[in-house]
């Protein structure tokens, strides 16, 4: 007799266009159940479709990641429709582009520092009791965050917040080592959605496809690690 695994419960953010959306689709491939969270879920038109497509393995709750209020509003809402979380995929983020250096306006350092750094580590924070033991958390961070790789003045509100993501990240997996859940920031590749835009590397389909294959072979011992998409280690 063969023994079934209980599918993988997954919670991703920013899920409504972009990558976030292309691993609510790769995961309910996969087989997964999925909580898919964006700020606006009524408009939120390809995900509610992909409801429709996967009946009771895809719920679209809502989370604005900047917001420590969403966060416990979250909390609260999760248990009716998840009892405990396999994998949380921090993904939602904003880019700020064209910032000069002396004309960097502060809403914009402000607003990516909230939702790229204390957003992820905030949510994952309020989410930890609700992270069984051996769960993984996968940050998306960005090698525009890399300290080591960093030589010219560029998209520094997005650089910053990445970098102190970055910290979190380890800051996060050293906390939640004894309960053997794993934490790492990954890098997906200058992919094409709004933010990468059309001229960009590789196709959301090819870097969520890596990015998962990255998430499935990480074990606590790669706990606080920066990979990228073919799970090539990133500098800090
Ligand atoms: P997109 O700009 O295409 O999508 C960003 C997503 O984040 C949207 O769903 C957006 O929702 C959501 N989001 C932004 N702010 C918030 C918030 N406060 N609360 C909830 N959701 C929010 O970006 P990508 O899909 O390309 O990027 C996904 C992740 O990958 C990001 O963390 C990004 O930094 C990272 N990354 C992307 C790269 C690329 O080349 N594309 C390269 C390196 C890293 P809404 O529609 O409501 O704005």
């Amino acid at each position: 007799m063969t023994s079934r695994q209980p599918p993988r419960r997954s919670l991703v953010t920013g899920a409504n266009r972009g990558l976030g959306l292309e691993f609510a689709r790769q995961l309910l491939a996969h087989g997964d159940h999925v909580v898919a969270t964006c700020r606006h879920p009524g408009r939120a038109n390809a995900l509610n479709q992909l409801v429709g497509e996967h009946p009771g393995r895809l719920h679209v709750l809502p989370l604005d990641v900047g917001d420590p209020k969403s966060h416990a509003e979250l909390a609260r809402e999760l248990p009716l429709v998840m009892d405990g979380i396999d994998l949380l995929i921090n993904n939602a983020g904003v880019l700020h582009s064209g910032e000069r250096f002396g004309h960097v306006p502060p809403a914009n350092l402000d607003d990516s520092l909230r939702t790229n750094a204390s957003g992820p580590f905030l949510l994952t924070q309020t989410l930890a009791e609700r992270l069984v033991d051996g769960a993984t958390v996968a940050n998306l961070s960005s090698v525009l965050g890399s300290i080591a790789s960093t030589a010219s003045f560029s998209t520094p509100s997005y650089a910053m917040s990445k970098a102190a993501q970055n910290m979190a990240t380890v800051l996060l997996a050293s906390a939640l080592r004894e309960r053997g859940i794993a934490v790492i920031a990954l890098h997906p590749g200058w992919v094409q959605t709004d933010m990468g835009g059309s001229g960009a590397q590789i196709t959301p389909v090819d870097s969520v496809r890596g990015l998962l294959k990255v998430i499935d072979g990480v074990g606590i011992g790669d706990s606080g690690t920066f990979l990228d998409y073919r799970g090539k280690p990133v500098p800090w």
